[in-house]
């Protein structure tokens, strides 16, 4: 069992290192895509790319096909989480939509000038020229309305799987009247342009009808739950076999999206870590905490419901990196994805030394406890809590330097160290691991949020 895993691991880094390149490769390729239409535009009619009206039809070419690429972007899809990871992604297609917003709204403020000083109409016939254009109004408006609903979404507290539905919907309803608008107000629309741009709203509307339609009926492995344990007052195990067809293969500290279909009750999307190890395959764990309308009812869950399972996702996992040992730092439910990378060396007998670092609030909100402190002897665990009992024996406050050089001191020169915690925790323990002279590079982190 060693031998094997030593190999798979040797397997990995170039592995690793492949999925980098392919990555770049696809931003090379993103770029690319994004440049496409103001080249064409150029090559093919020089003279209606230049000055204000120039620069204000490349902000609405450059803005369109942002906007159409963001389909892309949001899809889950697999070839592009595998080498930069489904969070990465995520904040990547948060940007691109701000910066679609910040193109398409200057471009009405290019033409508003143009038609101001170049051609000698002044502001007032401008701002006239602008309002005769009502698909691009509606569709700016629509656009805006979807970008500040995404930075806000939390703050507002609308119910977060409402709000992704509408802003799939929303945002493609914007692809299909932004595409409507260049057509029938574009002036310059060479042919080459107008087929570069056909076949890009086609591709995003095909995705997207995949994406919608096919990949929610059919394009989903389907799974039954096999047994539900409360863990802790709040957290519940859902075991999971798959119903026909295979298990997917995955990494160790990997989520998928689940959704349960509990009879009565409104069936939910949602991300969660794979606390299980490969190991158990064809097996699966989801380890819920009660946090929401949605997993406040996981305990409800009923042997012999049906889920459907997206994934696996993520870079969450020691198996991309192959360090030559481990910290791994959890704050509550956040413990998930390292379970899963702990499971993973007890049961391949890798003798590589690993040490947890455990915060919780109280005793009782420990996550498999006994399981965690029964581990291989190359394996321990210290557990923080902030709300000790009287006569507890563990560390007591927050996860600090002083607690990381006593429990891991003699690995902090050389270890790569995986945390997952609520955020304030993530990014004080950041902090702590940065004063001990832990590289960045050596510190690995997920967030659960996307
Ligand atoms: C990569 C990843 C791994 C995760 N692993 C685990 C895990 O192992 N165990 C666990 O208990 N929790 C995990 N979570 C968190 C879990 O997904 C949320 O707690 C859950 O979705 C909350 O849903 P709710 O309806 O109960 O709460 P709500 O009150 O509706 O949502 C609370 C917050 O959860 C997030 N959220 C809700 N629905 C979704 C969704 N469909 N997609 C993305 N984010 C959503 C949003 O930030 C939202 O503001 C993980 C999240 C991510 C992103």
């Amino acid at each position: 069992m060693q031998a094997d895993n030593n190999n798979s691991l040797k397997k990995d880094r170039p592995a690793g290192l492949e999925r980098r390149w392919f990555g770049y490769l696809l931003l090379g390729l993103y770029v690319l895509l994004v440049s496409v239409p103001v080249i064409l535009a150029y090559l093919t009619r020089p003279g209606g790319m230049v000055g204000f009206l120039g620069f204000a039809r490349g902000l609405a070419l450059t803005g369109f096909t942002l906007l159409a690429l963001q389909v892309p972007l949001g899809s889950r899809l697999k070839f592009i989480d595998r080498p930069w990871g489904l969070d990465a992604v995520m904040r990547f297609h948060k940007w691109m939509g701000m910066l679609a917003v910040a193109l398409l709204l200057l471009h009405p403020l290019m033409l508003l000038v143009t038609y101001a000083h170049d051609m000698g109409l002044g502001y007032g016939a401008g701002f006239g020229m602008l309002r005769g254009v009502y698909g691009g109004i509606i569709t700016l408006a629509l656009l805006l309305a979807v970008v500040f609903f995404a930075l806000f979404i939390r703050r507002i507290g609308w119910d977060y799987q409402h709000w992704r539905y509408k802003h799939k919907f929303t945002t493609m309803t914007v692809v299909v009247l932004g595409f409507a608008h260049g057509l029938r107000e574009g002036t310059v629309m060479p042919w080459p342009l107008k087929i570069y741009l056909w076949g890009l709203f086609l591709a995003a509307a095909g995705l997207f009808l995949y994406r919608n339609i096919y990949m929610i009926f059919w394009g989903r492995s389907r799974w039954t739950v096999t047994s539900v344990t409360s863990e802790t007052h709040d957290t519940s195990t859902l075991s999971l076999q798959p119903a026909g067809g295979e298990c997917p293969s995955y990494r160790p500290g990997q989520f998928v999206c689940l959704r349960l279909n509990r009879p009565g009750r409104p069936s939910e999307e949602h991300p969660f870590t794979l606390s299980s190890s490969p190991t158990s395959a064809p097996r699966l764990t989801v380890t819920v905490k009660e946090s929401g309308d949605f997993t406040d009812t996981i305990s409800q869950t009923c042997t012999g419901d049906q889920a459907l399972i997206d994934g696996p996702f993520g870079r969450f996992s020691f198996q991309f990196d192959s360090p030559e040992s481990f910290i791994f730092v959890a704050g509550g439910v956040g413990i998930t994805p390292l379970l899963s990378m702990l499971r993973y060396l007890r049961d391949t007998e890798d003798n590589r030394r690993a040490v947890l670092v455990y915060a919780n609030t109280t005793e009782e909100d420990i996550i498999r406890r006994e399981e965690l402190e029964n581990m291989p002897p190359n394996i321990t665990a210290a557990h923080v809590l902030n709300g000790p009992p009287d006569g507890w024996g563990g560390y007591v406050g927050y996860v600090n330097k002083e607690i990381l050089r006593d429990c891991a001191g003699d690995l902090l020169p050389m270890a790569d160290v995986y945390l997952c915690g609520p955020p304030p925790m993530m990014d004080a323990v950041e902090g702590e691991l940065r004063e001990l002279n832990v590289p960045r590079r050596r510190i690995h982190s997920e967030r659960f949020a996307l």
